[in-house]
């Protein structure tokens, strides 16, 4: 294998340029040339590729978003459009792909590598964290903690005026920010898309709380929870309470920043475990964190699979928020 190439797709989020930064090293320090495909699946077809070096990717491991550009390309659902950019690899004699990317953009890599054979590594992305077969996806612990370090200001005003918060965080359909998120700033609730919501038993909850001394509280909300979203919360505990909750919807401001350690180590590994996959012959794998290695599972795994919330940490959220 002589030349690669690498993207990134999907939703961005901290720990790309770490995970960039090693692909493109790993590649040069095995004789490998590396080209960087710019804005995702979108760039691929479109042809927009720079041959990258070693200074490519200087100062970078420290950047949140990616060098690379990102999108979402709702033509690459289509064959034909798959079709397109694999003779654009081929056209540049592309031997092998690396595709940073959520579960949408690695079921799309799948689908590409079934039609064209294509060697082709993926390495999971997103502060979700709901890539299957893996323990863990970059940006996640950089979100997490972009969350505390905000729901540990909202805390100051919260107990000053002694106020229940419900702070919304990201997380799509799936609750593992949330709960991560709940544990760390040791709010008095959290509510997940994965378990029902029951108002009546969250003020319930709330008021054992306050009995027992709490001057605030912190609900943590995930997005995509079934009794609606914050506000539509808010106002139900208010219509069967005492309260007058406020709200904070933290938004884009936990998949931006400056990656955490955890992701620029991860982002290291990951990246050099991709390209290491190709060079010894494996394709269609997603580079995986397993309880603590780093290793290789099946590509399709990232998205048929669904991952359970930790029991441990659920036991833990109801143990300690009381
Ligand atoms: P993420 O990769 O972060 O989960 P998306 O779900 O938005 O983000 O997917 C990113 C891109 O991946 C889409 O815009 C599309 O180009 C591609 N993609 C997503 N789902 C599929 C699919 N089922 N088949 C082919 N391509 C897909």
């Amino acid at each position: 294998m002589k030349r690669i190439a690498l993207l990134t797709s999907g939703g961005d989020c901290p720990g790309l340029n770490p995970c960039i930064r090693s692909v493109v090293r790993t590649a040069l320090a095995n004789g490998i040339e590396i080209i960087g495909i710019h804005r995702g699946w979108r760039g691929l077809i479109d042809n927009e590729m720079e041959h990258m070096d070693a200074r490519s990717v200087a100062g970078i491991v420290n950047l949140g978003g990616t060098v690379l550009r990102s999108s979402r390309c709702p033509e690459f659902r289509e064959p034909e459009a798959r079709e397109k950019a694999a003779s654009n690899l081929l056209e540049r004699g592309i031997e092998g792909l690396v595709v940073i990317g959520g579960d949408g953009s690695l079921n799309g890599a799948s689908k590409l590598a079934r039609q064209t054979n294509l060697p082709l590594i993926g390495i999971p992305k997103t502060i979700d964290n709901d890539v299957g077969g893996t323990d863990y996806a970059l940006g996640f612990d950089t979100a997490v903690n972009t969350a505390v370090e905000a729901i540990d200001k909202i805390r100051d005003t919260a107990t000053s005026h002694e106020r229940l918060f419900l702070v919304e965080v990201m997380g799509r359909n799936r609750g593992f920010l949330a709960l991560q998120v709940a544990l760390a700033c040791g709010a008095e609730g959290v509510l997940l898309p994965e378990v029902p919501t029951d108002i009546t038993a969250l003020c319930a909850q709330l008021e054992r709380c306050r009995e027992a001394g709490k001057v605030s509280s912190i609900v943590v909300v995930a997005e995509g929870d079934d009794a609606g979203n914050a506000y539509e919360i808010a106002q139900k505990i208010s219509d069967q309470s005492d309260y007058d909750p406020r709200v904070s919807v933290l938004g884009y401001i936990q998949r931006g920043g400056a990656p955490s350690a955890a992701d620029r180590v991860q982002g290291g590994l990951f990246g050099k475990t991709a390209v290491d996959a190709l060079l010894s012959g494996e394709s269609s794998k997603l580079v995986a964190s397993r309880n603590g290695q780093v290793t290789l599972v099946e590509l399709e795994v990232a998205w048929k699979e669904t991952r359970e919330l930790p029991e441990d940490l659920l036991e833990l959220a109801r143990i300690l928020a009381s």
